[in-house]
């Protein structure tokens, strides 16, 4: 085969993942991870069927908030270490194949009890950091607007109260766990979870998330959660959120 003609069948396939990527961006909560998952697909599903998403930015994009060492951990370790454990999970329970991993973690009594556990933690895990990379951009002090701003207003009072109740959630997990802000039906709600358990499994839909397992933070703010939740608010990236708040309207 020519070099000409492999590229061709490359560039066709790009075609093909971002064509899928369109149809089913707008319905998608994690849309750049379909279209990875999508990549995998199409490319006969070497190396599993879910893939690490690359990051959005450079792994020093969030400095000096998150630094890039503690990125290229997190991204290119623990997250990475996630989509191998979920990937063979599904291995070993062939119902679950084919399966987007949201579905997955909403319906967590549908996944074979051999490999639930498995399935919650490493799926959990997955989602939650495709996620959090999404949602994360420096700020420069911008907080969100538009229909986000007056539902925070709305269901905690004020963008303050709101980060007061975010930062109560996120210094209060005890151990390793998540800080949410979700949407619950048409409200807003904050809750925390333990480990890498998703508010999908609960029937929520995560807008934004806070990771405080010491792995998050450690390297830079050792013991020092809550210097943490405090820098966390310059590298959040409201338009994101905003438009996933927007975009689970109908859900
Ligand atoms: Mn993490």
């Amino acid at each position: 085969m020519s070099a000409i003609a492999i590229m061709n069948r490359r560039q066709a396939l790009q075609t093909t993942v971002l064509a899928a990527g369109a149809l089913t961006g707008a319905a998608s909560l994690y849309a750049p991870q379909a279209q990875a998952q999508a990549a995998a697909t199409a490319a006969g599903g070497a190396g599993g069927t879910f893939v690490l998403p690359p990051l959005p930015y450079a792994v020093d994009a969030l400095e000096p908030a998150i630094d890039a060492r503690t990125m290229e951990i997190h991204h290119g370790k623990h997250h990475a270490a996630y989509v191998a454990g979920l990937n063979k999970a599904v291995a070993e329970a062939p119902s679950l194949a084919g399966k987007p991993v949201e579905e997955l973690l909403r319906r967590l009594d549908a996944v074979p009890e051999a490999v639930r556990g498995a399935v919650r933690n490493h799926g959990g895990g997955h989602a939650n950091h495709a996620l959090f990379w999404q949602l994360l951009r420096r700020n420069n002090g911008a907080g969100p607007t538009g229909e986000l701003a007056a539902a925070l207003t709305r269901d905690f009072g004020s963008f303050s109260a709101f980060q007061e109740q975010f930062t109560k959630a996120a210094l209060g997990v005890f151990g390793s766990g998540w800080a949410w802000l979700t949407r619950d039906g048409a409200r807003l709600r904050i809750e925390s979870t333990p480990n890498q358990d998703s508010p999908l499994s609960h029937g929520r839909i995560p807008l934004l998330g806070l990771d405080v397992w010491e792995h998050a933070y450690y390297l830079k703010y050792q013991n020092r959660r809550a210097d943490y939740v405090t820098a966390f608010y310059g590298v959040i990236n409201w338009d994101f959120v905003a438009d996933r708040y927007r975009q689970t309207a109908t859900a």
